[in-house]
């Protein structure tokens, strides 16, 4: 288990308000924070997870973990260590078994390495909590520390899940009764939505949204030319005009026809900043669903007479539009080793499409050496969109969703329950019911394409969602609430 030390301070809070749109938010935050950072600032806060990079919750905390330290708050981050891949092919199945997905067996050998790597981390973990401190754990991977903490130390103890299915199946009920055998050792727990409380979980419990931070590299604005400069240096676009930013040190690969990765402006160009672009940036998970979406794709380029009237401006934007599927290079997450898997899936269905339709589709590894331009990277494919898409068979929340509406790109999501909480259908982004129908999918793609006034409506109305409700300041903001509540029990 080790302390993530380089976390930055970033942009300030008062850097924040000098923006007139977030200037209301920044000022109540700060009054609110007033009220219980007193009480607070005498512990010490710790979160804990299982990997400083890839996913939304890594996305997440130093942003966080800077803004509490802001406030006066003694706050840190552990990452959870182990180099079992046993280990992680389980909490990743466990991932999947809350969202309903997956064998719901659970192995006497399986719940032996989770409690095998639990202990691993104990003498590190106790090393370095002390007695009155507060520990957050996020999601299943570290769960397994709170009975340690709880027999060695007098702590608080909250269990964040950031996953959660609004149905429950043999496979939820697995889950949850693997993850059962913990809860006695939790204090509080916090969900993304009423929706995934667990049956039978009553009182200590809070919901709190995620939020994006509005100023990281991931979500500043950025200007055409940086725009353009991002895609030269990530190797993304190829272009004669001098660059005003280094080449970055490692660039996007983009899957070839014959099967491998090579540099993403090798080959046909993909047209970004040319284009309409439809992007979904997602890590390679099956249940972000790019393999229907991809069908759903190529559907509506095979029978777009089907869908629009092929003298219409739709038609024409539907020749030209094209898809960018991206997501990180599975070798840098270490927590994900499904990843490799999906990517083969998807490239096999891409190798067996004839070479036109080749051409309309770019999926995109993203480097992860480098968080910050990996951040730029997402923040300009998601700006360069006409339309992102997040169509999730299952997802918690849904960062991505939250990103390009902030960016005023429209998302067309799938009904997934962390999705249809941020987008109100049709006011800020469209509601797809079912992301394995390829046919509502594409039609749905289609009526975008041909209604830009409409896209750019729900853009603005998208922006002021998130300005409303999902922003990293009320996400802390319910943060301090809960702890606050916890210390004065
Ligand atoms: N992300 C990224 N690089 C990638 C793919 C994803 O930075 O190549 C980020 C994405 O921008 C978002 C987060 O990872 O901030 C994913 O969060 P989300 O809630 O959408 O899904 P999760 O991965 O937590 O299931």
């Amino acid at each position: 288990m080790y302390k993530v030390t380089n976390i930055k301070e970033g942009v300030k809070l008062r850097d924040y308000a000098t923006y007139a749109t977030l200037l209301p938010l920044v000022n109540e935050f700060e009054n609110e924070a007033a009220l219980v950072t007193p009480d607070l600032e005498k512990v010490c806060i710790w979160m804990i997870n299982s990997t400083a990079q890839g996913g939304g919750v890594a996305e997440m905390l130093p942003r966080m973990l800077s803004i509490m330290r802001q406030i006066g708050l003694n706050v840190e981050w552990l990452v959870m260590e182990s180099d079992e891949t046993a280990f992680f092919e389980f909490t990743k199945k466990v991932h999947n078994l809350i969202h309903g997905q997956g064998d719901p067996s659970v192995s006497e050998q399986e719940k032996k390495i989770f409690h095998h790597v639990s202990e691993v981390n104990k003498a590190s973990l106790l090393a370095q909590v002390k007695d009155k401190d507060i520990v957050i754990l996020h999601d299943p991977q570290p769960i397994g520390l709170a009975r340690i903490l709880k027999e060695n130390r007098d702590v608080k103890v909250i269990w964040r899940c950031h996953i959660g299915l609004d149905v429950s199946n043999e496979q939820t009920e697995a889950a949850w009764t693997f993850l059962q055998s913990y809860f006695q050792y939790i204090d509080h727990f916090v969900f993304s939505a009423p929706e995934y409380i667990p049956k039978g979980l009553t009182g200590n419990v809070s919901i709190i949204y995620p939020g994006i931070d509005p100023l990281s590299h991931k979500n500043r604005e950025l200007q055409t030319y940086k725009l353009a400069g991002i895609f030269g240096n990530a190797g993304l676009l190829d272009s004669e005009h001098p660059k005003v930013t280094p080449d970055f040190t490692h660039k996007v690969q983009r899957l070839q026809p014959d099967g491998s990765f090579a540099l993403a402006s090798h080959g046909e160009d993909i047209g970004l900043l040319y284009r309409p672009i439809i992007t979904q940036v997602s890590r390679w998970d099956k249940l972000k669903g790019f393999l229907p979406l991809m069908k759903a794709f190529v559907h509506l380029k095979k029978n777009k007479d089907q869908f629009c009237d092929v003298q219409s401006r739709a038609a024409r934007i539907v020749e030209t539009v094209r898809l960018v599927l991206a997501g990180p290079d599975p070798d840098f997450v270490s927590d994900d080793p499904e990843g490799k898997r999906v990517l083969k899936e998807l490239s096999d269905f891409y190798l067996s499409l004839d070479k036109s339709e080749q051409q309309d589709i770019a999926i995109c590894k993203l480097p992860m050496e480098s968080v910050k331009e990996n951040a730029l990277i997402v923040n300009a494919i998601q700006r360069a969109s006409y339309l992102v898409v997040q169509n999730s068979i299952r997802e918690g929340f849904g960062l991505t969703a939250t990103e390009a509406m902030w960016k005023q790109v429209p998302v067309l999501a799938s009904n997934a329950c962390g999705l249809r909480h941020q987008i109100r259908n049709h006011i800020d982004g469209v509601l797809v019911q079912d992301p394995e129908d390829e046919v509502a999918i594409a039609s749905h793609l289609c009526d975008l394409l041909g209604n830009d006034t409409k896209v750019e409506n729900m853009g603005f109305n998208a922006q002021k969602r998130v300005i409303d409700h999902f922003l990293i300041f009320h996400q802390i903001e319910a943060w301090l609430k809960t702890l606050h509540g916890i210390i004065s029990d």
